[in-house]
């Protein structure tokens, strides 16, 4: 069995069109985000695509570095930030083509479709974004060969949102994780409640009974290290926030109290989120 290398890009904290005015000490910025290569001795596979045309090529430039014949660029789930940059990648590299497994392939095209009324997208990005999108196929297997080796989907389900797979490596232990697994960055629980926290957290215990030696985050900190111990940091993290949540009190008390605990963590317009979507679902709940 030849082992197979990893590699990590990523793309760091920028400003975007953001629709909501910040709140005291927010910044606002997209979070960092990560692609990754799996190759052998001549081929790779792309782990995401990032969002913008911007974005794609800088994920190109790096990979092309490597010198591998690129043969797919795989989707860890359907946020448009995570595949939104395939249509531009793919003409960098004509030998690939933009897969996702049916969970990851349906919630992308409905974000595609989405965004044709909401602009969600094309708002906070303007002008950089591949238009029409070219939105990820079917890859109808969970086996993937890269020079004959074997990458894994799993399907892990509930990560920032349900349907969400992660990428496997056997011969060298790695997760390439999606947002399943965060590395030093504000936690998205804008489509997460409570209950999908816990569920969260279960599918990360699946993750952590594979022992993997490597865990790559979808949103992670330019230079942090891919190491397990992200697993039970991404836990900790979302037990603290519903634990603070439970207190009650205004969106600044929440994210008051998560930084608090979690304050050197980079993006803290991702809590600011967290914590306004989660004090509107509270009142909700109670009224
Ligand atoms: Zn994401």
């Amino acid at each position: 069995m030849t082992d197979l290398n990893l590699d990590v890009f990523v793309y760091p904290m920028e400003p975007y069109n953001s629709p909501d005015p910040p709140g005291p000490g927010e910044v606002v910025t997209w979070a960092p985000m990560s692609s990754t290569l799996i190759a052998g001795p001549t081929e790779g596979v792309l782990i995401d695509a990032m969002l913008t045309t911007h974005h794609a090529d800088a994920i190109a430039e790096w990979a092309k570095t490597f010198n591998k014949t690129i043969t797919g660029i795989f989707i860890t789930h359907g946020h448009t930030d995570h595949w939104g940059g395939g249509g531009q990648l793919l003409t960098h590299f004509p030998d690939a083509a933009l897969y996702a497994a049916p969970e990851v392939a349906a919630r992308a095209a409905w974000e595609a479709e989405a965004n044709k009324t909401s602009k969600y997208w094309s708002s906070r990005f303007p002008g950089q974004l591949t238009d029409p999108p070219v939105v990820p196929e079917l890859y109808p297997s969970d086996g993937i060969l890269v020079d004959g080796e074997p990458v894994n989907i799993i399907h892990i389900g509930q990560g920032d949102i349900d349907g969400s797979v992660v990428f496997h490596v056997p011969s060298i232990d790695a997760i390439v994780a999606g947002d399943v697994v965060y590395n030093n960055v504000h936690m998205m629980f804008f489509e997460a409640d409570e209950p999908k926290r816990d569920a969260w957290i279960a599918s990360i215990d699946k993750i952590a009974a594979l022992n993997p030696k490597i865990v790559v985050a979808g949103h992670k900190s330019v230079g942090a290290a891919d190491t397990p111990d992200h697993l039970a940091a991404s836990q900790q993290y979302i037990r603290d926030f519903s634990t603070v949540a439970r207190r009650g009190g205004s969106v600044e008390d929440l994210v008051n109290g998560m930084l608090e605990l979690h304050g050197k963590r980079d993006q803290n317009h991702t809590l600011w989120i967290s914590a306004r979507a989660e004090v509107a679902r509270r009142r909700a709940a109670r009224s």
